[in-house]
């Protein structure tokens, strides 16, 4: 493992994890304290002024003197250090009290006192017993018009309570977060292994082993879907590699034959080197040979620049039943010399805004192919159409045909059929054709039967170039 263990997906995740449920858990704790403290005093403060009403009543009935008995016989009953009454007069005088003994240092409040005489209304408040440390929870309440009750219950239970279950729950957190954070630590490092085997793949690839492939799991998650992915990937990354070995031997070996030949001529000028005539033969076959090399490197780089989006073109209105009209009368000699019929139906007066050139030498391309590839004696068919939206550019011819598994690779740069390695051509003419009629937005489709013939046909979007 060459990465650190805090960077990792797993470690980083069960850290968020435990983070978040330690924070939840924390609130939920806090939530819980709350609402127990809060439930707790309200049932305290209701027996307090349970209280009160029993002391009111028996003032009532039996008088101050009544009450006085209460106070003793109540803390008696519910035990003097638990709960302490107080009669007073509403001057702060205590005319009677329970047994006070544990109570001693709990005395009158002036300022609670000033209040309930003001307000009439019961007060309430927490104190701290120093010597014993403990809380109690008092209420001042008039019983009678003349006389206040002071009344106080030892909250230590309570207290107790609270704090034992912040214990237990501490205690038992801490354990679930070492829990969560080992099984989470677990469960996210064993859903990651497919990313690791994922990854492992990856470093096995290499330029001359494609072949390498993640297994799937099948269990139809994210991760075999990423590796579906990464299979196919691969795939198109193998075909590509393929494509492009298949592509620079055929350029080496395209590039081999007229290097070896223009280097031929270059020796046999050296032998035979007082002959004037062969001299000037010779140069111009170098010449030649040297155009040829010229000319395929720069269709080379029109389809390269047109493929990437860099290739300049002139876009201008073009009389395209002229400019086809004019490419067929170029090619009729050829088709003669191999005594091929060659027949022309062309829709006048088609205008579309294209780069003339380029068009003319994509058509001249797919006319080339066909008197090339057409025996002699065979026929060829040239015909344009336009409907409303589209013009079709049709040539047919009755030659070798191709079969159906090249119908695709035809159109890839340098590629050949075994058929036609006999005759000359550099495999470029179909893919520069199909680069500058898409550069058009068009489209070019093929259809064939070896022995019988193909059929090329172009589409080009129509729209009336005067509106344009
Ligand atoms: P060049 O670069 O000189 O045009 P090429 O004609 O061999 O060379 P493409 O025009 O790209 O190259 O054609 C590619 C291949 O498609 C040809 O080698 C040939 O096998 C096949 N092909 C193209 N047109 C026809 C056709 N009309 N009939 C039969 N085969 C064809
Ligand atoms: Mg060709």
């Amino acid at each position: 493992m060459n990465y650190k263990l805090f960077n990792t997906i797993a470690f980083k995740l069960t850290l968020w994890f435990t983070g978040i449920f330690t924070i939840c858990s924390g609130f939920a704790f806090v939530l819980f304290y709350f609402l127990a403290t809060q439930t707790i005093q309200a049932q305290v403060d209701q027996e307090l002024m349970d209280n009160v009403s029993k002391f009111s009543a028996v003032i009532r009935r039996n008088g101050l003197m009544g009450a006085r008995e209460l106070a003793v016989v109540e803390a008696q009953a519910a035990g003097e250090k638990v709960i302490f009454f107080r009669l007073l007069y509403p001057t702060g005088e205590v005319f009677a009290s329970s047994h006070m003994s544990y109570w001693e240092q709990v005395h009158v409040s002036k300022k609670g006192l000033q209040i309930l005489v003001l307000n009439k209304k019961p007060i309430f408040e927490t104190i701290l017993i120093p010597s014993t440390k403990q809380k109690a929870r008092i209420l001042y309440s008039y019983v009678a018009s003349d006389a206040i009750l002071q009344t106080g219950i030892a909250m230590d239970f309570p207290v107790k309570f609270l704090s034992a279950f912040k214990k237990v729950f501490i205690t038992a957190m801490g354990l679930i977060i070492i829990f969560s954070a080992a099984s989470g630590w677990l469960l996210i490092r064993k859903t990651l292994a497919g990313v690791k085997t994922i990854t492992r793949t990856a470093q096995n690839i290499t330029g001359r082993n494609l072949e390498a492939r993640v297994a799937q799991t099948g269990n139809k998650d994210e991760l075999d879907h990423l590796a579906t992915t990464f299979n196919a990937m691969l795939d198109r990354i193998e075909e590509l590699v393929k494509n492009i070995r298949e592509m620079s031997d055929n350029i080496a070996h395209d590039l081999k034959t007229p290097i070896a030949r223009i280097r031929g001529f270059a020796e046999l000028s050296l032998i035979h080197e007082e002959n004037m005539e062969d001299f000037c033969a010779m140069a111009s076959n170098t010449i030649e040979e040297s155009d040829r090399l010229l000319d395929m490197i720069n269709t080379m780089l029109v389809i390269s620049k047109a493929e990437a989006g860099e290739g300049e073109f002139d876009f201008k209105k073009t009389n395209l039943s002229l400019m086809i009209k004019n490419a067929c009368d170029l090619f009729e000699p050829l088709a003669d010399d191999k005594n091929i019929r060659f027949d022309t139906t062309i829709e006048d007066q088609i205008f579309i805004v294209a780069d003339t050139k380029m068009l003319q030498r994509a058509f001249s391309n797919l006319l080339d192919n066909a008197i090339k590839y057409t025996l002699e004696n065979g026929k060829i068919n040239v015909i344009v159409l336009k409907d409303n939206n589209c013009i079709i550019i049709r040539i047919e011819d009755t030659g070798i045909g191709i079969a159906k598994k090249y119908l695709e690779k035809i159109f890839q740069r340098f590629y050949r059929t075994e058929s036609s390695r006999t005759r000359q051509g550099t495999g470029l003419g179909l893919s520069f054709a199909r680069t500058i009629v898409r550069q058009h937005k068009g489209e070019i489709i093929v259809t064939s039967f070896p022995g019988k013939g193909s059929v090329f046909e172009i589409t080009l979007p129509y729209r009336n170039p005067g509106v344009i």
